[in-house]
């Protein structure tokens, strides 16, 4: 009985480990000669319980960054966005976007990535483009939950640009952590989609994440935002933006093609891009 629950854990770590990071439950696996070695050596469950983690954590580390790359690059052909390697292009949050392996994405987006976060620097020095959820390693077809349509190394969640309301400077990145949710909703006379769409889901998350932050100390950097939109619908490689409607008419964004509504049904856009090369 002890055995089946026993495995019946390292099923659900497993699956919660793939599910997060993709990779993270193969090292689960090749970690758990050590896990039953520390399980051997120490009486108390509290150091047991500290020595696996930091040692989980350390094999997890070294496969990220010295394992997953050259496979990666051999098995699907993606490669990491820049972590701390480029001072204008970085993940939202380190640890969300970056340590769970969901900045993997093609060579030629992360090519069109860097251009749009060079230009972007040009013009407002020292700005940074700052990537969300992009593609999991390995597989094509794979999706990077919950999003469906991350999975072929094609496409990167941009965050938006914002900045305090009452001193007009901007801020680095949005005002939440994983910048999903903190939106910027129609003004009264914009078209409002989410009046039109009628679908309760697509406010749900802008609800919860603006009533965990000061919602009236920000606003959008509308200047910084338009011409990092702009950037990404003029580079030559990108296909497609997704974007809401009033933040298209309003940026002045409406002879870009490109720029689309992506439907009722999908998460709502004003918020973060979805650009799709
Ligand atoms: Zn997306």
């Amino acid at each position: 009985m002890q055995k089946i629950a026993a495995i019946g854990g390292h099923l659900i770590i497993i699956g919660l480990l793939t599910l997060f990071t993709q990779t993270g439950g193969v090292v689960w696996l090749a970690h758990l000669p050590l896990f039953y070695w520390i399980n051997k050596r120490n009486a108390s469950t509290f150091w047991r319980f500290v020595a696996k983690t930091v040692s989980f954590s350390t094999l997890y580390l070294l496969a990220n960054i010295f394992l997953v790359p050259p496979l990666a690059r051999w098995q699907s052909g993606r490669v990491p966005l820049p972590v701390f390697a480029n001072a204008n292009l970085k993940p939202h949050q380190v640890f969300y976007f970056a340590a769970l392996n969901h900045h993997y994405v093609r060579p030629e987006v992360k090519a069109s990535c860097d251009r749009v976060a060079k230009g972007l620097a040009a013009k407002f020095p020292g700005a940074q483009v700052f990537y969300l959820d992009a593609n999991f390693p390995f597989f094509d077809g794979y999706p990077l939950h919950p999003h469906f349509t991350h999975r072929n190394g094609t496409t990167v969640d941009i965050a938006l640009h914002w900045q305090e309301k009452a001193s007009g400077l901007p801020i680095a990145g949005a005002p939440f952590p994983l910048a999903y949710g903190f939106s910027e909703p129609p003004m009264p006379g914009e078209v409002d989609m989410e009046a039109k769409c009628q679908n309760k889901y697509r406010s749900i998350e802008y609800r919860i994440t603006k009533k965990l932050v000061e919602p009236d100390r920000y606003k959008l950097d509308e200047a910084r935002t338009r011409e990092l939109i702009k950037l990404f619908a003029e580079d030559k490689s990108v296909q497609k933006i997704l974007l809401e409607p009033h933040l298209k008419q309003r940026l002045d964004l409406t002879k870009y093609d490109k720029i689309r509504f992506q439907g009722c049904k999908a998460a709502r856009h004003d918020d973060h891009i979805h650009v799709i090369w």
